[in-house]
Formats: C-alpha cells, structure tokens, sequence
C-alpha cells in the first residue's frame, strides 16, 4: 500500500467513522425521539375543555300555539315552553348564549301581555344563577344573542362589559324605525351593549372551531345559533328560535311571526344539513325535554 493508498484508506476509514457517527446519533436521538411521539399523541388527544352551563330564563305559556305555524296547524291548541340560556366556559374566556325574559318578572305572578297569546314568568335573577357556577357579570367577556326577541334579551343589559357578538343585519334592524311598536321586540333591554362587534356570517369565538356562532337569519333579520365541539359529548348546536319545540322540528314548521318566511326556510336546510354533517345533538331552547336533559347548575355539559 503506498502513500496515496494510504491517504485514501484513512480518508474512507474516516468517513466510514463520521457516518457511524451520524447513524449513531441519529439512532441515539431516535431513541430519544421514541418518547416524544408518544407524548405528543397524548396532547393532541386531550381535546379543548368546553364547557356548556344550562340556565333558566323562565317559563312561557303559548295560548294560541297557532301562531308557531303557517295555516291552521296548531289552531285552538296551547304549550308550556322553556326558556333556557347558556353560559361556555372555554380555556380563553366566556360566552353568553341568551339572556331570557325579563328580570322584572321574578317574584311577580305570571304575566300575560296584552293580545293574551302568552303567559310568561321568570322564578331567578341571571346573577343568582351566575353566582351558581361561581362567577359574576364582569366574568362575562362575549355575550351574543341568538336574536332580539324580548324573551331572550331579558337581562342583557347587566353586560355591558361584555363584547357582542351580533349580526349586521340584527344590529341594524335593532336601531330601524318603528321596531318598539311590535311587542316581540323591547331595545331597551339591551340598551347597555355598548362594545358591538358586529359579524358578517359565521363567527369562530375563540379561533379553534370549539365555539362558532352559525348566521341562520330568518326568525329575525341576523338570527344565529351556536354550534360547540365539547370534549365527552362531542358536536353540539343550540337552536335559538329556528324550532321552538320538537314537532317544529320533525315538520319543518315555520312560525308565522317570522320575520322572512322564505328565508327560515333556507335556514332551516343549512341547519339540518350543518346537523347531518357534524353529526350534532340539537338542543331546542325552547323545547322542555331538551331542557329536562341538561345538567342543571351548578354542574355542565361537557
Ligand atoms: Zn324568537
């Protein structure tokens, strides 16, 4: 072996060695790297704790249950209602879903306005509640409003805080002329949402898809309803008035106080087809069994 030979046996061998080097690191740190999936797949699979508070926002009588209809339907017939609302507890902050019917009620017997088509009461304060799952008003950071009718604003204004989230069209048809005359509506409930953020469509509330406020106008110009991904339960989607008990539901009935007889109808395929796709549990707000199902304060849906 001469020099030369020499030089290039020394050059390979040297090579040979860094290379085994490199494998061996590399086998090292894919020993190491052996533990880092493993973990990895365990964070990936604790899902974002979402919680879903049930709240009660009292009691409505439907005396002429012919109204949640076209036609005749429900001519002569009548219907004891629900009227929950929510709190979402997610790991960035907290959304109200609803406010229920007026606080001036609670303590006071039933009430039924003129025209006699309900009888509504209200048996607890929404601070009374909150203090029930351990927080207060100011904990509130975004309150939204599946629309604004005066049995779901009822105590909104204890949130003025709070950011809301409402559609452009609902916004401006809150302040059109002429809505204080219609007794579905009363603006000044909630009159102290001063920080509006005003949405266009679909609305991501924390930005990872576990909280999304769907537009599903009709009921009213921006009405919407909110879909959830909560970690044991799984798809959830809150109705607001798209349906207002199950046979609305099972009959694709819309009310005839609606605001867009038309477009309820649009909304009501995106939302069972948004229902179908998901795979969501539908709770109708205003449907007693779906609000019999729910734990009750101060436990959550989870
Ligand atoms: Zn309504």
């Amino acid at each position: 072996m001469d020099n030369s030979n020499k030089l290039l046996n020394h050059t390979i061998m040297k090579k040979v060695l860094i290379t085994l080097g490199v494998i061996l690191v590399v086998a090292c740190n894919g020993k190491k790297e052996e533990k880092a999936p493993a973990e990895a797949t365990v964070v990936e699979a604790k899902k974002t704790e979402v919680l879903l508070y049930t709240l009660d926002g009292g009691h409505i009588t439907v005396n002429n249950l012919n109204l949640f209809a076209q036609g005749d339907t429900y001519k002569g017939a009548s219907k004891e209602l629900s009227n929950a609302f929510y709190v979402v507890k997610h790991p960035m902050g907290t959304l109200l879903w609803d406010t229920g019917l007026p606080e001036g009620l609670v303590g006071q017997d039933p009430y039924t306005p003129p025209g006699g088509a309900f009888t509504i009461s209200r048996t607890d304060s929404i601070a009374n509640q909150l203090s029930q799952i351990g927080m207060k008003a100011v904990d509130i950071n975004f309150i939204a409003l599946s629309h604004i009718h005066f049995d779901h604003t009822g105590a909104a204004n204890h949130f003025g805080e709070a950011t809301w989230l409402v559609q452009t069209p609902e916004y401006e048809f809150a302040s059109s002329e002429g809505i204080g005359e219609s007794g579905f509506y009363d603006t000044s409930a909630f009159a102290q949402l001063k920080k509006v953020q005003q949405l266009s469509g679909d609305h991501d509330v924390f930005g990872d898809g576990t909280v999304v406020i769907k537009s599903m106008p009709g009921h009213t110009p921006g009405h919407q309803v909110l879909y959830l991904e909560l970690a044991e339960t799984g798809p959830v989607l809150l109705s607001g008035d798209m349906y207002h008990f199950n046979e609305n539901r099972e009959n694709g009935i819309v009310p005839q106080f609606n605001h867009d007889i038309p477009q309820s109808e649009q909304s009501i395929k995106a939302f069972e087809a948004f229902a179908k796709e998901t795979g969501a549990v539908v709770y109708i707000q205003h449907e007693p069994l779906d609000f019999a199902k729910m734990p009750k304060a101060p436990n959550a849906l989870k």
